[in-house]
């Protein structure tokens, strides 16, 4: 047996982790930078319980707080010019994976100003400043992932920076998700799901990698039921972050594979949610394994019966609503087919067809 396994994030989970653990901030340096998104950090509570922290320390700070889903390299190099400007020490990211993916390619550019967003991409290994992340949706887990994906309009695709970049400390407190709109609570969980399910069924995956997959499958399959009937009470927010941020660990060792590849294009070009594109095609991509094993032990482990209930159930949580047409679709399968990285995490052989197959079963013949 052969494996690697690292993640070096400090994590710190609970009811008003940030309070109880502000004194580590001091460990991080003089000035902070607190980087967010437009508006939910500041509703959800999460925003000041980092500003009332630095205040109650003397820690100094700048705010960066226009970070947009699925953040453009434009605005992360503008934050990142305000951050040099300021000469920041770390980065204190809040959100959803936005802006703590914005938070890490920010800090990388800070660190290393010969780069920029022409030639990031062709970057060596190189080191950012320190990223603690505060993460305020059960989605993404980038809290735990050495992952920033951040969109490309020169190439017109959402793609992975390249660089590693764990955050250094996740401060993971379910508090923050009790007022957010049913339709966020759907999608994000479906990204932790798919995260799941891809990390599992995956090339890379090991003894350790499915120790935490299988965990987070158990996890998840316990909110199902919430989900699906809108009873998501603060036992089942807690559950949905800790799935999450245990698939964020899963992936962060196995990668995610085809549906995250195919739910690029969606979300580049049709604006579909980043955790509801994969969910529109997570349930045609598992039928499409021939080696049904590890298929059937992820329905067990969610508790459902077959891959036509889970089709049910996905459909009753988020709208297959995509309005796409075949020549669309053949474009996304070969930039699909032309995504390597994805496509060698996907333990079986995958031509055009079957790609093009999962799209169309999924969007059109559904
Ligand atoms: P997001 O794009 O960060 O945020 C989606 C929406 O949710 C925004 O309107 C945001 O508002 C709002 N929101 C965030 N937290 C909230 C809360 N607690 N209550 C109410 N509303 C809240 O969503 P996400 O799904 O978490 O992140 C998606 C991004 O992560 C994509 O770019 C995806 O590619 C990436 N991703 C990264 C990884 C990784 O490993 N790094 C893995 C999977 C996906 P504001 O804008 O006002 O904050
Ligand atoms: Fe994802």
């Amino acid at each position: 047996m052969n494996f690697n396994y690292f993640m070096p994030t400090k994590i710190y989970f609970g009811e008003d982790v940030i309070s109880k653990n502000k004194n580590l901030f001091k460990d991080f340096g003089k000035k902070a930078y607190v980087i967010t998104g437009k508006h939910s950090s500041k509703e959800n509570g999460s925003y000041n319980d980092v500003i009332n922290s630095l205040e109650l320390l003397k820690i100094q700070y700048i705010v960066f707080d226009e970070v947009e889903e699925n953040p453009s390299l434009e605005t992360i190099e503008r934050a990142a010019e305000y951050g040099k400007k300021e000469e920041v020490d770390f980065i204190i990211g809040i959100g959803g994976g936005s802006p703590l993916d914005a938070s890490k390619a920010i800090g990388f550019l800070i660190n290393n100003k010969e780069f920029n967003k022409d030639n990031i991409f062709t970057a060596p290994n190189l080191k950012s400043i320190p990223v603690i992340a505060v993460p305020t949706t059960a989605g993404t887990g980038s809290e735990v992932t050495q992952y920033s994906i951040v969109t490309d309009h020169k190439e017109k695709t959402k793609r992975n920076l390249g660089q590693t970049i764990f955050p250094q400390v996740a401060l993971v407190d379910p508090k923050y998700m009790m007022n957010m709109p049913y339709d966020i609570t759907v999608n994000t969980a479906i990204d932790a799901l798919s995260h799941l399910i891809e990390g599992y069924l995956n090339t890379n995956a090991n003894v350790l990698s499915d120790m935490y997959a299988e965990k987070g499958l158990e996890l998840f399959g316990k909110c199902l039921n919430g989900l699906i009937t809108n009873n998501i009470n603060y036992e089942v927010r807690e559950k949905l972050m800790l799935s999450s941020n245990i698939a964020g660990i899963l992936i962060s060792q196995a990668g995610t594979s085809i549906p995250h590849g195919m739910g690029y294009s969606l979300t580049y070009f049709k604006g579909v949610p980043h955790g509801k594109a994969n969910g529109m095609l997570l349930a045609e991509y598992m039928r499409m394994f021939k080696n049904k094993d590890k298929v059937n032990k992820v329905l067990n482990l969610i508790n459902i019966e077959s891959l036509d209930k889970l089709d049910e159930i996905l459909k009753k949580l988020i709208k297959f609503d995509v309005n796409i047409s075949e020549n669309e679709i053949k474009d996304y399968t070969n930039a699909m087919v032309s995504n390597k990285a994805k496509l060698k995490n996907h333990p079986e052989e995958v031509q055009f067809d079957d790609i093009y197959n999962i799209y169309i079963k999924s969007l059109i013949n559904k």
